[in-house]
């Protein structure tokens, strides 16, 4: 190989050739990643993105570029992005991330294995089946439980799924039977990636019966008692109740017990979507928010939200692991068996897959279930300063009742007509962010546009949630006069 072709830092060679040009451009790096990330309060929380004709290097050149012209193209990328670490981008399940997973994703890349098989990840594949065994037994799945990570509770949620249909239908090698149709039930409030699976699964989205949500958009037992029947005797064959422990608009909580005890009573398997609210399972203060939860045949729990592990981190967990193995696992001749250490890469969709789990590793061990705990009560302490600010407020209504850190509200000012309300908070929250410092999102709920505030980041105050609704003051007086 001529490598006078390819710049000098191209790889870091493993003759340490260049160790010193890489270690240069390394430290470089670092400095820039510690002042991009040190001085995120300086930076709008949702920056403006950059114009089109600042993509000039979106073309694939024949020839190198500088690799220090390339990181000052990186810096200005870095400045015009999403600014999740700002105590005010306070609008989405997406916040800081914790220390050591930067560090874990860094050494992960420069490593490059493969959670495919246990050969191309000898340590990482070992040390996800422990963790996870670990985590399952937190949930209280019992001891024949363990879970695998997944790029997300999308896949996490299409798996749980795909392990309940081929166990109720046997269905892994010959499919579903002619004339049989397989339903599950599921949330109105429930995220969309169940119909998602519904689809991919070839049962079609129509598949997932959503079932109605009260006030607080929990579940309403009875809906699910009646659409239950119904599906039998329209002649489909239920196969799993899906419950959700913190939707993704309103952060509410199905009845778990309940459901729980009508899949057992009809022998349907049980999921719980805890993407979100799974991380409650490590606060003392909170954690009877998600009883029940032990009664799941699979749980979805994703540690990229509210465990602060950096994207993307999802595991899906397995009361019997077992199943997993005997409904889903498709053997691959090019893995060897390694004793008690599963090849990952045949108990999951995807094939290849980052190492995600050095990440949640390294990030329990570093904040610790203590440190998690503290961070949750504060959590909760400052939704409890939003919530108070909202209903101080009559122009101000709540969509639900807080259960966990999402609060999702909207402005509904009697002076103004109900066909106007939608622009009206949607000006308000161009004006937060502008004036204010702040990013809310605008979901759409129940055909109206509300502002939701997803309470995550360690850093954000009372203070600055006081000044928030001093702004939101500001503006609805303006609107008046
Ligand atoms: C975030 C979320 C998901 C989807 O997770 P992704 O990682 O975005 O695929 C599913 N369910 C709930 C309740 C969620 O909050």
């Amino acid at each position: 190989m001529d490598f006078s072709v390819l710049p000098t830092t191209a790889f870091i060679r493993p003759d340490g050739k260049n160790q010193d040009a890489i270690a240069t451009l390394l430290h470089q790096v670092i400095d820039q990643l510690v002042e991009i990330m040190a001085q995120a309060t300086e930076r709008s929380p949702l920056p403006e993105p950059l114009m089109s004709d600042d993509y000039v290097w979106a073309t694939v050149p024949h020839t190198s570029a500088d690799i220090a012209a390339l990181l000052v193209e990186v810096k200005a990328q870095l400045h015009h992005s999403m600014n999740a670490a700002h105590p005010g981008y306070i609008g989405h399940m997406d916040s800081i991330p914790t220390t050591v997973s930067v560090i874990a994703d860094l050494l992960i890349a420069a490593l490059n294995n493969n959670m495919l098989s246990v050969e191309m990840s000898p340590v990482f594949s070992r040390l996800e089946t422990l963790v996870l065994k670990q985590i399952a037994q937190l949930f209280g799945l019992g001891p024949q439980a363990n879970g695998v990570l997944v790029s997300g509770g999308s896949l996490a949620n299409l798996q749980a799924l795909i392990v309940a249909r081929n166990q109720a239908f046997n269905s892994l090698e010959h499919g579903i039977p002619a004339g049989q149709h397989p339903v599950f039930f599921v949330s109105e409030a429930a995220h969309t990636s169940f119909k998602k699976a519904s689809m991919v699964m070839g049962l079609g989205t129509e598949a997932a019966i959503p079932i109605a949500t009260n006030q607080n958009s929990q579940i309403d037992i009875d809906d699910l008692k009646t659409k239950l029947a119904r599906a039998k005797a329209d002649g489909q064959q239920p196969f799993a109740i899906v419950a959700t422990a913190g939707t993704t608009v309103t952060g509410s909580i199905d009845p778990i017990v309940e459901m729980g005890h009508i899949a057992k009573l009809h022998q349907l398997w049980f999921h719980v979507d805890a993407a979100y609210g799974g991380a409650l399972i490590f606060s003392d203060r909170y954690r009877s928010q998600l009883a029940g939860i032990e009664q799941a045949d699979s749980v979805t729990f994703n540690p990229q939200k509210w465990l602060y592990v950096a994207k993307t981190c999802a595991m899906v967990m397995f009361r019997q692991f077992e199943q997993l193995q005997q409904h889903f696992r498709v053997l691959a001749p090019y893995m060897h068996d390694h004793d008690d250490w599963p090849n990952l890469g045949e108990l999951t969709v995807q094939g290849t897959r980052h190492p995600d789990i050095l990440k949640l590793w390294l990030s329990l061990q570093h904040i610790g279930r203590d440190g998690y705990s503290a961070i949750i009560d504060h959590n909760y302490e400052i939704t409890q300063t939003f919530t108070a600010a909202v209903k101080a407020r009559p122009f101000l209504t709540l969509a639900s009742e807080p259960q966990m850190n999402l609060v999702c509200f909207r402005a509904q000012p009697p002076e103004l007509s109900p066909d106007k309300l939608d622009d009206w908070n949607h000006g308000l929250q161009q004006h937060l962010l502008q004036t204010g410092h702040t990013f809310l999102s605008l979901p759409v709920y129940r055909g109206q546009r509300w502002l939701k505030a997803v309470l995550l980041n360690p850093f954000t105050t009372a203070d600055q949630i006081h000044r928030l609704f001093t702004h939101i003051d500001g503006y609805h007086a303006a609107s008046k006069s």
